[in-house]
């Protein structure tokens, strides 16, 4: 039996550690617990891996967090050979803040990439090194141009921010909706808009996944390669570091 989590981590991104108890242990070895920071693995970003900390100092590592049936189940995976916690006892979390945080910095970056190349999303797939994103164009577009129209975004320091909608006006309003593949995250009654510049100036977009707080966060990124995937399909794979970094490899 599987139950529902307080997700933390949908109120504050930048959570890396909190309390929790152990509400049920899974066949195949799932933790699930009464709260978690973990985020779960959704909408074309990883879930994070960490470890629970035990009373007595020692870890249980998860691998990975995942979603159960519904996405207000969340699946603490630990990895091979760990101890399994009992019911109703009490954790310290622990995500991998610095993988996470680059998911965030590459998660915000492939919003800014949907704003410089305004073209419907068949596909995006947020990595800690490597970022990729499908559009559904037939342009020829010069990566290098694409770099530097992204690069100014982020150095403009924008900020990013949640506003909350329910499932209702998302669904009276598809429009905002750019993505044709990826559902948009519903079925939680609400859902959070990521919204960047003041007043949404620059972009929103329905999310579930996590973002950095103000543009200049991400960094030195740059698009390593445009890929022709088909007649009108285009992907797009986005690196940290400068473009001068790519000609260096
Ligand atoms: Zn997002």
């Amino acid at each position: 039996m599987t139950k529902t989590v307080t997700a933390l981590f949908r109120e504050d991104f930048y959570l890396s550690t909190c309390e929790a108890s152990v509400t049920g242990i899974l066949e195949d070895g799932g933790i699930e617990l009464d709260q978690t920071c973990f985020y779960a693995t959704s909408g074309g970003q990883p879930g994070d891996s960490g470890f629970l900390e035990r009373s007595d100092g020692s870890r249980i590592d998860i691998a990975v967090a995942r979603h159960g049936a519904t996405k207000d189940v969340i699946i603490h995976m630990p990895a091979e050979g760990q101890p399994a916690p009992a019911v109703g006892e009490k954790l310290v979390l622990h995500i991998d803040w610095p993988r996470r945080y680059r998911l965030m910095r590459m998660h915000t970056a492939c919003h800014l990439l949907s704003v410089v190349c305004p073209f419907p999303i068949t596909g995006a797939a947020v990595g800690e090194d490597e970022s990729r994103v499908d559009f559904d164009m037939s342009e020829t577009i010069d990566k290098d141009e694409v770099t530097a129209a992204l690069q100014k975004l982020i150095d403009e320091n924008h900020p990013v921010y949640l506003q909350w909608i329910t499932d209702e006006e998302l669904a009276s309003n598809p429009g905002i909706v750019k993505s044709k593949n990826v559902r948009p995250p519903v079925g939680l009654g609400r859902v959070s808009l990521v919204c960047i510049g003041e007043n949404s100036a620059i972009d929103s977009q329905p999310c579930g996944g996590t973002h950095v707080s103000e543009t200049q966060e991400v960094g030195a990124i740059h698009i390593a390669k445009i890929e022709k995937k088909g007649k009108e399909n285009r992907r797009f794979r986005i690196r940290f570091g400068t473009a001068d970094d790519r000609q260096a490899i």
